[in-house]
């Protein structure tokens, strides 16, 4: 009779265990499929093509970048003041 007793309380600690692990286990998965590999080049996103920043460096997608026309061509920032600093220019880096 206490065998059974002992068996039962073996089960319920198994089942206990297991559910975590599985918990533990879904977590991980969809946090790895959220995240995705993070080393690499920056992604192109669905807006089309990326731009790079010539004041902060900040990669933003062409479709919603904030654009100037400078000297015959097309620059992208990821916002208005960016554009504003180059414009007084104060910029970091050569475009
Ligand atoms: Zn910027």
């Amino acid at each position: 009779m206490v065998r059974l007793i002992l068996y039962l309380l073996l089960a319920v600690l198994l089942i206990t265990l297991l559910r975590s692990f599985i918990g533990i286990f879904l977590r991980l998965a969809s946090q790895w499929l959220l995240s995705g590999p993070r080393s690499g080049p920056p992604r192109v996103e669905m807006g089309g093509e990326l731009k790079q920043d010539p004041v902060c460096g900040v990669y933003v997608p062409a479709s919603t970048a904030i654009k100037l026309n400078y000297g015959g061509k097309t620059l992208y920032f990821c916002s208005e003041s960016c554009r504003e600093k180059y414009r007084r220019g104060e910029r970091r880096t050569q475009a």
